[in-house]
């Protein structure tokens, strides 16, 4: 027999310790990836499904193939919802808008973009607080005064906080700040981020390293899950190619590629997909009608004075227009919802 994987579903009540032990004693090798509400277990070896599934232990087996075992629509059929804040969730119909500046300037700059794609229709604000910056020279964010800042501007909006964690000393520090946990690019495979990121209980965006196979990002997408961490959101930004009139090359095939790989939710980021504000609006309704779950998308009040990627964000009435547009294309997609209608301003 050869060598195969599966994930176990272990019963309510029941003892994961035992199924180990037992599937130990079979020569399988076992590991418990989650715990609650029931044990996820993830066996590797020769799988005797039969005398496996008889165990009182188990609920379910399902044997997969594909490298990235958790991630795969092999094991999990229906698409997952992942829920960022009350009411607000993306995946499964569900679709998410986030927007705001790449880095978070200052006061003003986060409360006015936060209020503004409130009012446009957008569901959460993004705002970077550490930023990865090719040049160490290059402005490197506000750090802990950004973050502040962007708890004030969920404070005055209600929006839900996107922002970037570069590395895991970070993580218990931005927690309180942040409803979803960005990976850039160039950390997609920061293996220490990533298995640090499966111990928290908050979603994170994963983007796709801009030279990433698929293959290479749904098996990093794998390193949280098997940490525990299911709340995990693809984003598809981009990625190098011979093209030099665009900052990279958007790759849309992404979209129902993943969906039919993988159960997670996968939004796109058209602003560095292009690294162009005039391509964003185009990309972007592209990017919904390939089924994309969402859209992460720049937004500055001033982009020519953006300290960082101007080029390629929208001004409030661009922004709002292209809302205008969502609105427009998601009206006629059925199943697909604009989420966010739902979130309140904080007392
Ligand atoms: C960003 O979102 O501002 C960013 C740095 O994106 P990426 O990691 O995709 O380059
Ligand atoms: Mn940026």
């Amino acid at each position: 027999m050869q060598a195969t994987r599966a994930i176990i579903k272990t019963k309510k009540d029941e003892s994961a310790g035992k199924l180990l032990m037992k599937l130990d004693q079979m020569g399988v090798t076992a590991r418990i990836t989650k715990n609650e509400p029931e044990a996820i277990v993830l066996a590797e070896g020769q799988i005797d499904e039969g005398e496996i599934k008889s165990m009182p232990e188990v609920a379910q087996l399902t044997k997969v193939k594909a490298p990235f075992p958790l991630v795969s629509r092999e094991w999990s059929k229906k698409d997952s919802i992942v829920e960022i804040a009350p009411g607000i969730a993306v995946g499964g119909g569900n679709v998410l808008i986030i927007a705001g500046p790449c880095a978070v300037e200052g006061e003003e700059q986060i409360v006015k973009t936060a209020q503004s794609i409130k009012d446009s229709g957008a569901t959460a604000l993004r705002g970077g607080a550490y930023k990865p910056r090719t040049s160490p020279y290059s402005f490197q964010g506000l750090g802990a005064e950004g973050l502040a800042l962007l708890s004030g501007a969920k404070k005055a909006t209600g929006l839900p906080i996107v922002t970037e964690v570069m590395t895991p000393e970070d993580i218990d520090f931005m927690l309180p700040h942040a409803d979803i946990l960005q990976v850039g690019s160039r950390n997609m495979q920061n293996f220490s981020l990533l298995k640090a990121l499966g111990k928290v209980d908050k979603p994170v965006l994963l983007k796709r390293g801009m030279m990433a196979t698929i293959d290479e990002w749904l098996q990093a997408a794998e390193y949280i899950m098997a940490g525990g961490n299911f709340n995990v959101i693809l984003c598809e930004r981009g990625i190098r190619s011979f093209e030099k009139r665009t900052r990279n090359t958007l790759d849309l095939n992404a979209v129902p590629l993943v969906k039919s790989l993988s159960h997670l939710p996968i939004i796109v980021d058209p602003s560095h997909g292009t690294g162009k504000s005039e391509l964003v609006p185009s990309m972007s309704l592209a990017a919904l009608a390939a089924g994309a779950d969402g859209l992460i998308v720049e937004v500055h009040p001033n982009p020519k004075e953006a300290v960082s990627d101007g080029d390629q964000s929208l001004d409030f009435e661009q922004f709002g227009d292209l809302m205008k547009s969502v609105k427009r294309l998601l009206s006629i997609m059925p199943g697909k919802v604009l989420e966010g209608s739902k979130c309140s301003v904080a007392a």
